[in-house]
């Protein structure tokens, strides 16, 4: 399959992919929005940034998008010959509103990021049906956003990340805002597409069992100043489903990072 990037799921991590070394971002206003966190991400991994609102978890992942630079320390590609930075294209990213452009249909949304690097409409369909395909909505090609449900929209914006065969895929509460049987069935299928294509994926949110549920690695957060105070691997095997959601080993990995969240918030002198 094209859209392969890497070693399957059940496999050890591959590569690094990028390195967060000793990164710290304080804002004009004195915000210190992370300090020191260093992370080192391997190709094949799916890894959740879990903590508080606040603990710069979206700013983390914008800094690897590229969007904002580090105040301190450094973000190293290593199979980059240009220093720091992720080529142009090959970081997916996905926010918690789909974006998409009201006026287009789904193929020119999820043709948009081609249509930028001068890839015509015809040379860009096979990739654009491709990238619709996975996320089971081929036959909604001619559609209008306003046409889909919340669920469809975010999948076209998905598809839309994926179109260019990124390395890493990004994704900002992506699920955040749709209920929760909407929620539960795209994350069973983003999680399908993962074990069958390897990607690389970076998922920030705030849910312990959705990052319980997805991850092979959590990265648990905390807040003023945002930093990483704790990182659990998820060892359960793959597929996962429903058998893995009412599993005690499922509950076991739920206790163990709602205990790690708490501690997190507490850090954090919410309590
Ligand atoms: P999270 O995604 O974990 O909720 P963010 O990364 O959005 O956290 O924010 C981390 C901290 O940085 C918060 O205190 C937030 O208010 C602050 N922050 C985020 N963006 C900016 C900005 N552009 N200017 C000033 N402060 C910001």
């Amino acid at each position: 399959m094209s859209l392969a990037t890497s070693s399957p799921p059940s496999a050890a991590p591959g590569r690094p992919i990028v390195r967060l070394e000793h990164i710290s971002k304080t804002f004009s206003n004195g915000t210190i929005a992370l300090k020191d966190m260093s992370l080192t991400i391997r190709a094949g991994e799916f890894i959740s940034l879990l903590g508080p609102s606040g603990c710069g978890k979206s700013t983390a992942l914008r800094m690897l998008a590229g969007l904002g630079e580090p105040s301190s320390g450094s973000i190293v590609w290593p199979d980059d010959k240009a220093a720091s930075k992720g080529s142009e294209g090959e970081i997916g990213f996905v926010f918690q509103e789909p974006t998409l452009m009201p006026w287009a249909t789904v193929f020119k949304n999820v043709w948009l990021p081609l249509r930028l690097k001068g890839i015509s409409k015809e040379a860009a369909r096979p990739r654009v049906m491709e990238a619709l395909e996975m996320v089971g909505l081929d036959k909604f090609v001619d559609s209008y956003p306003r046409e889909l449900s919340g669920g469809m929209k975010m999948r076209v914006s998905i598809a839309r990340a994926l179109v260019t065969r990124p390395r890493i895929l990004l994704m900002d509460e992506p699920f955040a805002a749709l209920d929760e049987i909407t929620r539960q069935k795209l994350n069973d299928d983003l999680l399908r597409l993962w074990e069958q294509f390897g990607w690389t994926i970076v998922f920030v949110t705030h849910s312990v069992f959705e990052s319980v549920y997805l991850s092979s690695r959590i990265v648990v957060m905390a807040a003023r100043p945002g930093r990483v105070i704790d990182e659990i691997d998820v060892d359960a095997p793959h597929p996962r489903g429903i058998g893995f959601r009412t599993s005690q080993a499922y509950g076991e990995y739920c206790r163990r990072t709602s205990e790690s969240l708490l501690s997190a918030i507490g850090a954090a002198d919410h309590l």
